[in-house]
């Protein structure tokens, strides 16, 4: 299989089909004359056994054995709660579905207020902020599918692609009511939500947004849709464009009623499986349409298991039926392939602006060359007749990953 790459997509499909700890099947791989045994994933944990594993005596300090040293994951988790594990997003660079499972496990309410005590009396120098109450997808928490029965002959790679399961319970007021708690427990005083957040799923919840953006929400929010061209976001499983302009109106309408100036951060993967030239011009464009001005930008990378590996690898799409006849995907490994695509995210930076030029030629799109504000790169020898373009309306004082 190492050097048949139909057949190694082949087996990345099985195994992400045979995901459900209620259906799914032993695998078994041959290797010469030694065979790899897989076991379905284990039965999700109960809130009981949640609760259970976090109610531990935890020290919530590094080992003694750093001594004095400063270690930053420490300084990001120490005053950050995690309330439930698992993801049903399913997007296909992320592998916290092989981590962690399909189906939500979440603490209960006492557990995590229990827990915000503790750090609050235990954590040296707390200032009274609790950084993230999260976990893999912020708005998650409490959600699962309405129906045991159908959940354990479910087997969907994800609950909210490519529509929001008609099963999937929706009402995010478990979680609602665990900010309010959390940020009403005596000596807190702000609690932020710092984990990603789904938000195609947290529309169907305004009441849910409306608490996130009035109380939690510090000026910045990272959301990540990751692109705007359906060709590449379907090999994402990743939700339309539409869903993101959707959600910053309800962001920005709850921002204004609340009085604050807020602004939404998003993220974008450049050279993504499926992701040609084509595709990150057009991104581009709705960039700069929106007026953003991305810092830090991503680049695909394969990740141990992910689906979206599995397309780079064998340029095939494990999504659909693999056959050795079938259509290649773009997928774009080159070094100077993978700088372009970056750059489209980047076209502020004038020293990407020799390659977009280049490119645009290329692509057949000379006439977004030149000095004016329709213009994407000013031509050769000319500056850049734009105004500076804001990154979601202001500098950014963060623009890391969400997730
Ligand atoms: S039936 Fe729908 S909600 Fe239930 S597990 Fe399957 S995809 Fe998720």
């Amino acid at each position: 299989m190492t050097n048949d790459p139909a057949l190694y997509a082949h087996a990345s499909r099985i195994l992400h089909q045979e995901a459900n700890p209620y259906n799914a099947k032993t695998l078994v791989q041959k290797h010469g004359t030694q065979e790899v045994w897989v076991n379905p994933p284990p039965i999700p944990l109960t809130t009981d056994e949640m609760d259970w594993v976090f109610d531990l005596p935890y020290q919530r300090r590094p080992h003694p054995s750093y001594g004095d040293a400063r270690i930053p994951a420490y300084d990001m988790i120490k005053t950050s709660v995690n309330i439930m594990r698992g993801c049903f997003g399913g997007c296909t660079f992320c592998s916290i579905t092989e981590h962690e499972g399909r189906i939500i496990q979440s603490r209960s309410e006492a557990s995590v207020l229990r827990e915000i005590e503790k750090i609050r009396d235990q954590v040296p120098g707390f200032t009274g902020t609790i950084s993230d109450l999260g976990g893999p997808t912020a708005n998650m928490y409490m959600l699962n599918c309405k129906s045991p029965k159908i959940q354990k002959t479910c087997k969907r790679l994800s609950c909210v692609y490519p529509s929001i399961c008609q099963h999937l319970k929706t009402d995010h007021s478990a979680t609602t009511q665990l900010y309010k708690k959390a940020r009403a427990v005596p000596g807190i005083k702000r609690v932020a939500i710092a984990s990603g957040l789904r938000y195609d799923l947290a529309l169907k919840d305004p009441e849910y947004i409306e608490e996130l953006v009035t109380h939690h929400v510090g000026g910045y929010l990272k959301i990540a849709p990751e692109h705007s061209e359906h060709k590449t976001l379907s090999k994402m499983m990743k939700p339309d464009i539409s869903s993101y302009d959707e959600f910053k109106r309800l962001f920005d309408q709850f921002s204004r009623k609340a009085g604050k100036e807020q602004y939404l951060i998003p993220y974008f993967i450049a050279a993504h499986p499926g992701c040609d030239e084509e595709d990150m011009l057009n991104l581009s464009l709705w960039i700069k349409q929106k007026n953003f001005q991305p810092d830090q930008v991503q680049t695909f990378y394969p990740s141990p298991m992910s689906l979206a590996t599995a397309m780079y690898y064998s340029e095939r799409n494990p999504l659909q039926k693999v056959r050795y006849k079938s259509e290649k995907l773009s997928v774009c490994k080159e070094l100077k392939q993978r700088r372009l695509q970056k750059a489209f995210l980047r076209v502020h930076d004038e020293k990407n602006w020799p390659m977009l030029r280049q490119a645009l030629h290329k692509l057949g799109r000379s006439d977004l060359i030149g000095d004016s504000e329709r213009h994407l790169v000013p031509a050769a020898g000319q500056k850049h007749g734009q105004k500076p373009r804001q990154g979601a309306g202001k500098k950014k004082k963060n623009n890391r990953r969400g997730k």
